[in-house]
């Protein structure tokens, strides 16, 4: 079979939820991905950076395959052996007391919003049922019926109503609307520290302390959604600490698992993540031992292989490199680390048309919001692969 028979299986047996570049992949390593025509490709999507170690990396593998030899769920009903290790060496790396693990990124984002909601009956002491929840305009905090409904995308949310209440959005950046939106009520404003699904947008220095220091004030929580800006993407082990921000409550998922499995986590101190109380949050699979092990590993290849610092150096390089390209399409190439956004001009009608371009030689990237071309490969990758990728990307960028 090649690429075209598979495609047309996936439209005809699986529902259209998204529209994916044509190409049909089945293998990967480390930057690199096959087709099953043979073709090779640059990843520079990285899976929306659940791939920072890059595809099949050996010793997540390893430790993948060792643990579903042993045991692979538990539930939580039982312990198992490598749970605690993975709190402990998370706690470690982070600096957070306690963690809570989940699956989905979007689960870890529901368990964070529950845990806020506790925090303001349990310790602020709102009254209940009323705590609020600020969250920016232009977020991306998954996909389940409570985080749509703090959507502001029309196409995320039209057609699944009614929705849960209990949050208010602000302009992103915006610290004067922020401020005027708390109130008695609001137990916290979550907020990812550089929107990557709203096209990489980066807020103006200082919003995030200025909007840490104004809920600190306030006695409201603030939360980081670091599920695509944590764990090096943005050349920082977390995006808040550009700005040497400790949010009350980081979120994290994608990288945690190095794309095996999905892994998620919320991260806070005791006086705030020691409210759960048994039974009153879970999940099957949430914590079983495979994961855990594979988490365990995919911290230690972060750790061990620099990719925080090596995030830095060639995000600054690549984004130097894209920045000297001389496209009348390009309005702004923007980015932190490897988290890199090249947006078009209107006239250059879309950015789909350049990533099957940038395919068709070689580049997998995907457009995001219509205009924006993200660049995200993983964080193994080598000045090498970055100068090898220019000039196709340049010879994409000068298309008419
Ligand atoms: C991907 C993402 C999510 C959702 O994660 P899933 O694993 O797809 O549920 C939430 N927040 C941000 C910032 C993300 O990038």
């Amino acid at each position: 079979m090649n690429s075209q028979d598979y495609i047309q299986i996936e439209e005809k047996y699986g529902a259209h939820n998204y529209h994916p570049l044509d190409v049909v992949i089945e293998r990967g390593e480390g930057v690199w991905v096959y087709d099953v025509d043979g073709n090779k490709y640059l990843d520079c999507l990285s899976a929306y950076s659940a791939l920072n170690q890059g595809h099949v990396h050996p010793e997540i593998l390893n430790a993948l395959v060792e643990q579903a030899k042993k045991v692979t769920l538990t539930s939580r009903a039982f312990r198992n052996e490598q749970l605690p290790l993975m709190y402990k060496e998370l706690s470690e790396m982070t600096g957070y007391e306690m963690s809570i693990p989940m699956n989905s990124g979007a689960e870890a984002v529901e368990t964070a919003v529950k845990l806020v909601r506790k925090w303001a009956y349990q310790t602020k002491k709102i009254p209940y049922y009323q705590a609020e929840i600020i969250v920016a305009e232009g977020n991306f905090h998954g996909r389940t019926i409570s985080i749509v409904s703090f959507s502001t995308e029309e196409y995320y949310k039209k057609e699944f109503g009614p929705f849960t209440p209990g949050f208010k959005t602000v302009p992103y950046g915006d610290i004067e609307a922020l401020r005027q939106a708390i109130t008695p009520n609001t137990a916290a404003f979550m907020v990812e520290p550089i929107q990557g699904e709203g096209g990489v947008i980066i807020p103006p220095t200082g919003y995030l302390k200025t909007a840490a220091a104004i809920c600190k004030e306030n006695n409201v929580l603030f939360v980081a959604d670091e599920i695509q800006t944590g764990l090096g993407r943005t050349g920082k082990l977390f995006a808040s600490d550009y700005e040497n921000v400790r949010p009350d409550i980081v979120i994290i998922g994608k990288a945690l698992s190095g794309g095996f499995y999905p892994v998620s986590a919320v991260l806070a101190d005791t006086p705030i993540m020691g409210l759960f109380q048994p039974g009153e949050h879970g999940s099957t699979f949430g914590g079983n031992p495979l994961g855990a092990a594979v988490a365990r590993a995919a911290l230690k290849v972060i750790r061990d292989e620099n990719l925080v610092e090596k995030s830095a150096e060639l995000g600054d390089y690549f984004i130097e490199r894209l920045m000297e390209i001389p496209s009348k399409h390009v309005k702004e190439v923007r980015g932190r680390g490897l988290l890199i956004g090249v947006e078009l001009l209107p006239s250059a009608k879309g950015a789909r048309r350049f990533c099957e371009k940038l395919k068709s030689m070689g580049i997998l990237a995907k457009e995001t919001h219509d205009n924006v071309i993200r660049f995200a490969p993983p964080l193994i990758i080598t000045k090498e692969v970055i100068d090898w990728s220019i000039p196709i990307i340049q010879e994409t960028l000068m298309m008419e």
